[in-house]
């Protein structure tokens, strides 16, 4: 097996699948209030053109597969391209970014299907809070998702994670990393990425995974390193008593693009090789008309050999993503 390798010597081995580009909640850092221009559904890959999309690239080395959306529980039948894509031989960990909101009903299905890992967005646990940050009052469903999912010993960890806004997020961090300390949740802190569709992302309304770790030291005592994985994007730290775990994923203050391992595949199959790409390599038209294996292969590695050396956040001039974080998949 020839492993799929970036111009820069980058081995790829994770691919975010988007399912769709839906979703039920409309997060301030993500969605406008009045949603967006949704795919039309034929524009949306199947369980069988996703599947085999992620056959070949399991074939060059992608061992771990993340579904996204929008939400991916909105789409009908999610647990069945879990089963599909479980069985994919080189697929060793497959997981699944979700609101939580329709897991109280579907933990079960998807654990069965052969789900391994869960991450959970939860950015209050405050049900006014919650809802002008979602623009949805779904505190207690999500709660009660959470609760469904942590029946499942399969299910481990369950990582939670918030967006760090500055002025919002300040006053939650205590009760968030609480979480950590007494349920079987890794809790994360996103810093907020200039992907929003409405574009109101300011750099000073960053606010960075050392500002949070001091907000929770003042609370909870001090923070441990712990080893991550080299192409982890987040840094993993204990609490000095050992009771619990909490993550930083930092890619404005820290970018972490030189050990990117990750490529993701839109819900209308346009593969994008870095979160601010600016060009998509549309695999949705060669799998409609008839292309073999070996030629989405030789598409997907010549996309790949293009994926660009990092993300320029912080570079005079920056210009932002052909498109927003629901629609890409994050
Ligand atoms: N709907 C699912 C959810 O919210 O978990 C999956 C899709 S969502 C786009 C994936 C992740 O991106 C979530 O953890 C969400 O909080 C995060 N996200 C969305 N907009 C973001 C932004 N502007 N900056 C940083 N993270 C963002
Ligand atoms: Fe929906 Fe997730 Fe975006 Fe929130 S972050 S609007 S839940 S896609």
């Amino acid at each position: 097996m020839i492993p799929l390798t970036d111009g820069w010597g980058r081995a790829i081995k994770s691919l975010r699948v988007s399912v769709t580009d839906r979703c039920n909640f409309r997060c301030r850092y993500c969605m406008p209030a009045e949603g967006l221009e949704w795919l039309a559904r034929d524009e949306v890959l199947s369980f069988e053109e996703l599947e085999r999309v992620v056959r070949v690239m399991a074939g060059m080395g992608v061992d771990e597969i993340r579904l996204t959306g929008g939400e991916p529980l909105v789409r009908r039948d999610v647990p069945t391209l879990v089963a599909l894509l479980a069985r994919v031989p080189g697929v060793a960990d497959l997981s699944l970014t979700t609101n939580g909101v329709l897991l109280d009903r579907l933990a079960g299905p998807l654990v069965e299907a052969g789900l391994h890992r869960l991450n959970v967005s939860l950015d209050s646990l405050n049900h006014a809070r919650f809802a002008e940050i979602t623009r949805r009052d779904a505190l207690d469903r999500v709660l009660a998702g959470l609760a469904e999912a942590e029946r499942y010993p399969a299910l481990r960890p369950i990582k939670l994670n918030c967006v760090a806004v500055r002025g919002f997020t300040e006053v939650e961090i205590p009760a968030l990393a609480e979480l950590a300390r007494r349920r079987p949740y890794v809790v994360r802190f996103i810093e907020f990425m200039p992907l929003d569709a409405d574009e109101v992302w300011r750099r000073d309304e960053v606010l960075s995974g050392a500002e949070i770790r001091a907000l929770i030291e003042e609370s909870w005592g001090p923070l441990e390193e712990i080893p991550a994985k080299a192409s982890s994007t987040a840094r993993r730290f204990r609490f000095a008593d050992g009771a619990g775990e909490i993550g930083f994923v930092n890619p404005v203050s820290e970018p972490f693009c030189s050990s990117c391992d990750r490529i993701r595949l839109t819900a209308d199959g346009q593969l994008r090789t870095c979160l601010f790409s600016r060009r998509e390599w549309d695999l949705k038209e060669p799998l409609r008309t008839g292309a073999s294996d070996a030629e989405l292969e030789r598409l997907i590695r010549f996309a790949v050999s293009h994926k660009e050396l990092k993300h320029r956040i912080n570079d005079e001039g920056f210009v932002r993503a052909s498109r927003s974080m629901s629609q890409i998949g994050g």
